[in-house]
């Protein structure tokens, strides 16, 4: 079945969630785990399946019909990635199997370029996909691995970053938005400061392009790395931007079909960036559902989603402080924060609260988020997090005040 959908003018809550195949299948769904992995929208649900049904072959290896396709598809794909980020060259797109693989790609590649004693900063507020590859190259190279505090209010604490760069800082590897406070990351300062000590900044944006397109040059950044199935795409798929001069100097992660010049038995040399980093068969069904969903919300009323995603996120603050027992974790602020609000519930474990909301249809997460140190620096084991995207509205938001208060008259 080709499912074909109507070009969507995303102007209200309900009319984007008519573009979301699962969510007009189930009007009574509260879906507020949108940092967890948004919903795959149909521009990118008919793109996999037109893909799949006309021009399915492997990449970059064949000449007949079929592959001319789809070679010609994965080059629109990575062409839609490079638009997203603010117009970058599609040269400097790296398909992955997600952010946990791109930060991982970028661990070991970059990382063979480091030395013992080299150092790479990091924060507290890291998910773990952008600590654990940190600690693991530490072992294998002996880099110094330094880490930004978070501030009281769970913000990464830029008071700190004079004493946290040591004299060997190359790399300075930060969350663009948090996954449990939805703080964003104040990057002017951090460039300004790692430009000045010649090191470079790479960004786990996995949080932030569900919020729309991200301008990577304007930022002043050397690295983005985000995945699909948290921008309304497929999963399996992923993104690993470089500035092009910082990728031709990194050797390739995996071996493989692909990514080689030359092969003889006593060695191989290695193709240019970005098939380096892409051996083996990509993720192309991925990719071009990537590519159509990035494109579809490129055309998209940003700055009007981004007011309404705020104030959605203060509607959900002003009625989560209220209740007995809830503390919320991380900013209250409206300043510089994505629509994703983590809070404790007093006597409550999370798991059980998700549970009650269940019944009631709404959908959110609870857990450590793979953020252990920051659920340590926030004083929780474990929280409840909601968060919303561009289809959520008033009611999503009505509905899991009135259902938490429900859970708290029931658990506490
Ligand atoms: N970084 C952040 C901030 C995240 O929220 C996540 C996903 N929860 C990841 C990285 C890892 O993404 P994935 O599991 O898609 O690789």
């Amino acid at each position: 079945m080709i499912i074909v959908s109507d070009p969507i003018v995303v102007a209200s809550p309900s009319d984007a969630r008519a573009a979301f195949p699962l969510l007009a299948h189930d009007p009574g769904l509260h879906y507020l785990d949108n940092a967890a992995t948004s919903q795959l929208c149909a521009a990118a649900l008919d793109a996999l399946v037109r893909h799949e049904t006309t021009c399915r072959a492997n990449v970059l290896r064949g000449t007949h019909r079929l592959a001319e396709a789809a070679d010609a598809a994965y080059r629109e794909a990575r062409a839609a990635v490079a638009r997203f980020l603010g117009g970058v060259s599609a040269d400097e797109i790296v398909f992955t199997s997600g952010a946990t693989a791109s930060l991982n790609l970028l661990a070991h590649s970059l990382g063979a370029t480091l030395a013992e004693g080299d150092e790479v900063l990091v924060s507290v507020a890291e998910h773990h996909s952008n600590l654990v590859p940190w600690f693991m190259l530490r072992e294998r190279r002996g880099i110094v691995l330094r880490v930004l505090p978070v501030t009281a209010g769970g913000r990464i604490d830029l008071a700190r970053l004079p004493q946290a760069m040591g004299p060997r800082l190359r790399l300075i590897a930060l969350t663009h938005c948090s996954n449990v406070t939805g703080a964003v990351t104040a990057l002017a300062p951090l460039v300004a400061a790692a430009k000045a000590a010649g090191a470079l900044v790479a960004l786990d944006g996995a949080q932030a392009v569900q919020h729309g397109p991200v301008d990577v040059r304007a930022l002043g950044v050397d690295f983005y790395a985000f995945s699909g199935h948290k921008c309304f795409g497929p999963n399996g798929v992923g993104v690993l931007w470089g500035r092009r001069e910082v990728l031709e100097r990194m050797p390739p992660f995996l071996g493989g079909g692909g990514m080689v010049d030359r092969v003889e038995l006593t060695g191989a040399s290695w193709a240019a960036p970005p098939r380096r980093f892409e051996a083996g068969t990509p993720p192309i069904a991925q990719a071009v559902g990537l590519g159509a969903a990035l494109d579809w919300m490129t055309e998209l009323p940003w700055a009007a989603i981004r007011a309404r995603e705020a104030r959605l996120t203060r509607r959900l603050i002003d009625g989560l402080e209220p209740l007995p027992g809830v503390r919320i974790l991380g900013p209250r602020d409206d300043a510089a924060r994505a629509p994703i609000v983590s809070f404790d519930v007093e006597g409550v474990h999370p798991h059980d609260l998700v549970q009650v909301l269940d019944e009631r249809d709404v959908a959110v997460r609870g857990g450590h988020h793979c953020a252990r140190p920051l659920m340590a620096a926030l004083g929780v084991e474990a929280c409840t997090r909601a968060s919303l995207a561009l289809y959520n509205d008033e009611a999503d938001v009505d509905a899991l005040i009135e259902a938490l208060a429900h859970a708290l008259r029931l658990l506490r």
